[in-house]
């Protein structure tokens, strides 16, 4: 007799599942790929952006679709985000998605000023804030059309409204901040704010400092710094950070090029184009915006994005030679 047949899974029900049978639970959402920044490391001059972005109803679309899949964690970024003008429609509506749990934003801080308490307000729980350095002079070095005073100010107006999580990323270049860690962490911790130190990836200008490198650094300034336990670690980071704690706070690493993260990788990327993106170092492999403008359904959409995790790569190759060239500009999916 034949053994009864397994019955068929529902396409619209968790888990979401990649090639290499890891469940994804946290969803990286482009919203723009325009930024007023430009820094060096992420934007190219060449990049001029992708003209046709996703609406605020069309994000909500896909974050409602992959959110039955099991994504419980939403992260807005860029581009800069906080530069779209439907930015707290956009971040209403995903707030507000069935199953969504927490939504957090990447930002450069330069319009927190105006939208901290709004966002928080919003639903936004957590804010990652990026900045590289306490000069004015390396910040111009750095991001071209930045403006640091509204920068600072945007941060200090975070650390005011209330968030449940403040992080302050920080990309370490060789010859150019790596000197200026030790006064970073100190102006996070004076804020509640954790800094983390980001291995410069290859998508742009400048040289990266390895992690191991950077700690023997602020141990040799005078901060004391002891890993942290992995029971603290596992309990509060479900990203590739791997903390350190200080006498201030803790300090966070994050080392895409010296210890590799992709094992436990959770995360499934979506461009500001609408363009699927199993990996941060891979090639788009769903385009969710077409298949949402040409009418697909639910279970449609659902199936498109089992395929394309179907061939997720087991990890980032972007140590191997030749690599980096072929890689779309940080500003295109969101880092
Ligand atoms: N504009 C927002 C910001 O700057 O926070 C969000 C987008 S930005 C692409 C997201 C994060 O990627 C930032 O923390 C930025 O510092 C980081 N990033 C950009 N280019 C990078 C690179 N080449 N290597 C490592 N991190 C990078
Ligand atoms: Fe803009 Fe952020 Fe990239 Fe800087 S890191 S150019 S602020 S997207």
């Amino acid at each position: 007799m034949n053994a009864p047949a397994a019955p068929a899974r529902d396409p619209l029900a968790p888990p979401l599942l990649d090639a290499q049978g890891r469940r994804m639970t946290y969803l990286r959402l482009s919203i723009t790929d325009r930024c007023n920044f430009r820094c060096t490391y992420c934007s190219p001059a060449s990049w001029g952006g992708k003209k046709d972005l996703l609406s605020a109803a069309e994000f909500e679309r896909i974050v409602s679709v992959f959110a039955s899949l099991g994504i419980q964690r939403v992260r807005l970024t860029g581009g800069e985000p906080l530069i779209r003008p439907d930015i707290l429609e956009i971040a209403q509506r995903i707030s507000a998605a069935p199953g969504v749990q927490r939504v957090a934003i990447t930002t450069n801080a330069s319009h927190l000023e105006r939208l901290a308490v709004p966002l928080r307000e919003a639903g936004v729980s957590q804010l990652n804030i990026s900045l590289d350095t306490l000069s004015e002079e390396t910040f111009r070095r750095i991001s071209k059309q930045g403006d640091f005073a509204a920068t600072l100010r945007g941060i200090d107006a975070a650390a005011r409204a209330g968030y449940d999580s403040l992080k302050l990323n920080v990309v370490v270049m060789r010859g150019v901040n790596e000197h200026e860690a030790p006064a970073l962490v100190r102006y996070a911790h004076e804020r509640g704010i954790t800094p983390r130190f980001i291995e410069l990836m290859p998508f742009g200008q400048g040289t990266p400092v390895p992690t191991a490198e950077l700690i023997a650094q602020l141990q040799a300034a005078g901060l004391p710094l002891a890993p942290e336990a992995a029971e603290d670690a596992s309990s509060t980071s479900s990203g590739p950070a791997r903390y350190w704690r200080s006498p201030g706070g803790r300090v966070g690493f994050i080392s895409p090029l010296t210890q590799n993260f992709c094992g436990g990788c959770n995360r499934v990327r979506v461009a500001s184009n609408g363009d699927l993106r199993s990996c941060l170092g891979g090639r788009a492999q769903a385009p969710l915006h077409q298949l949402i403008r040409g009418g697909a359904s639910d279970v449609e959409l659902a199936l498109a994005i089992r395929r394309a995790l179907g061939e997720k790569p087991d990890g980032h190759r972007f140590t191997e030679a030749g690599n980096a060239s072929t890689l779309l500009p940080m500003m295109g999916i969101g880092g």
